[in-house]
């Protein structure tokens, strides 16, 4: 049966475009954001009509499927056993057509989001989504993840800037809706079942963004902050001060800010690590010297509160990227530790990771807690730095970081998803009732089980 497959799924996309045996196994995740690959084969169609056909083989003969896109989620969402195949996208990756005039971008799902926001920039326009992992993430990976980022402030989640989808359902069935107009009320806005889905309701092939116009200034600035209330009190004040233009409003704890700027002379860190809060302040607009002159008013006024310890503006592009670096470096946080990313009030974050600092290590020897996130969006990371990540210390984290959320009716994914590592605990964030309808979508539309099983719910 399994020859059979494979050979048939060789018809379809040709011989070079499925990969077995070592080169599968030799699979490197970016970010090492998943243990090693295990798979009967990887299929890369380049086409729709490919995708389709291999759909609705594998939909014949009960073949599971796992999407790739960069494969940078950070929820096991690509996890595969040794019979799965491997759908990746990578050779779905043009721009189809980017529209100045009506400021659209149209492209493959395999496109990086990184090529994304370059033609988006030659064009004189902006793509509204920006997350560290740009180079390798993908435009149908952002879109199955719902992914937030850092501008989310400014320009809302990945959903809030697609206009249309293409998307092939696990039986082959192709499913256009490629819209391209702000406003159509025609229906059901099908599209939005299938963004943040995970790859378990279909494939996503083809997208359509809503590109905004592209800034012409960027403040940037670094600040410190002793405690975490000033911290919040700083959020309210750039909000009224910059209604047109925050773009940026990123938390690090001192555990985060320290780790992330050593050892020292590693990246150019323009204040010493030791105050308790940092805080990565951006402003985007389109008057050179209005904006630099409110922004510079904004530090003022926080200077004068006593809200800040320290801070500084940058004033060169070279400055501003090295302090973007600070916050974007990640991976001396993320690795060898365990990830979580919460949504709660703001003004409840403090008290949360404060619980979690001095609970986590009192209970599960060996840990550190480290904080950082999106405070503009509601959205906390929380990095757990344990060497001895056995199933029973992983689960006592969880279930701390998580039990803490209640009091706050806190959410225990903000951008990331549910992958299979939060699956068990979602009901912590849903009903009972949106659950079982879940699974009836996920069960409605791909009744066999096969696109992505065990990811998000579970319907088997
Ligand atoms: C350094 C770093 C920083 C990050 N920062 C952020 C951040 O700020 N905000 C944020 O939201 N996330 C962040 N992430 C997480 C991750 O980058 C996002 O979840 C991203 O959207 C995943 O895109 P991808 O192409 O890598 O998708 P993948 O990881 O390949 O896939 C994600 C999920 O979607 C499915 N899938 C992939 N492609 C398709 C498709 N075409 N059709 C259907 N299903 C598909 C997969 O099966 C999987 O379940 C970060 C990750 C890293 C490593």
């Amino acid at each position: 049966m399994s020859d059979d497959i494979l050979t048939k799924l060789k018809r379809v996309v040709g011989d070079g475009r499925v990969v077995t045996g070592e080169r599968v196994s030799a699979y490197e995740f970016p970010w090492a954001t998943h243990d090693r690959c295990l798979a009967k084969a990887f299929v890369y169609p380049a086409s729709t009509e490919e995708v389709s056909k291999v759909m609705a083989l594998c939909n014949e003969h009960r073949q599971v499927v796992v999407p790739f896109g960069g494969t940078t989620n950070l929820v096991q969402g690509c996890a595969t056993a040794e019979d799965d195949i491997v759908l990746s996208l990578k050779h779905m990756a043009d721009v189809e057509e980017l529209d100045s005039a009506a400021q659209t971008l149209s492209a493959g799902a395999g496109l990086t989001l990184q090529a994304a926001q370059e033609a988006a920039n030659k064009a004189g326009l902006y793509f509204p989504v920006d997350i560290g992992a740009r180079s390798s993430c993908t435009l149908g990976g952002i879109v199955s993840t719902n992914a937030g980022g850092t501008k989310v402030i400014r320009y809302g989640m990945t959903r809030d800037s697609v206009l249309g989808l293409e998307v092939v359902l696990a039986d082959g069935t192709v499913l256009t809706s490629m819209n391209r107009f702000i406003k159509n009320n025609s229906g059901f806005d099908l599209k939005q079942m299938f963004i943040g889905s995970e790859g378990v309701l279909g494939i996503v092939t083809r997208v359509i963004f809503r590109l905004a116009v592209k800034p012409q200034t960027q403040q940037v600035a670094l600040l410190a902050c002793d405690s975490f209330d000033k911290v919040v009190a700083t959020l309210h004040t750039a909000q009224q001060m910059l209604p047109a233009t925050l773009t940026g409003f990123e938390v690090m704890w001192n555990s985060f800010y320290r780790l992330a700027v050593q050892p020292k002379g590693r990246l150019t860190a323009p204040l010493e690590p030791g105050a308790a809060h940092y805080i990565l302040l951006e402003a985007m607009g389109s008057e050179p010297e209005h904006d630099a002159a409110a922004f510079e008013a904004v530090l003022e006024s926080l200077l004068t509160n006593e809200l800040l310890t320290d801070g500084v503006i940058a004033k060169s592009d070279r400055e501003r990227a090295d302090i973007w670096a600070i916050r974007d470096e990640v991976e001396p946080v993320i690795g060898n530790s365990h990830n979580f990313d919460v949504s709660l009030k703001s003004a409840d974050a403090g008290a949360y990771v404060a619980t979690l600092v001095n609970k986590i290590p009192a209970e599960v020897a060996g840990t550190e807690v480290v904080g950082f996130g999106h405070l503009g969006d509601n959205n906390v990371h929380v990095s757990v730095q344990m060497k001895d990540q056995s199933s029973e210390r992983i689960q006592a984290v969880e279930k701390i970081v998580y039990e803490q959320l209640l009091p706050y009716d806190g959410a225990i994914s903000a951008e990331h998803g549910i992958g299979i590592e939060k699956r068990a605990y979602l009901p912590i964030s849903r009903t009972v009732e949106e659950i079982d309808i879940m699974r009836r979508l996920k069960r409605m539309l791909d009744p066999n089980n096969i696109l992505n099983p065990g990811k998000v719910v579970d319907a088997s």
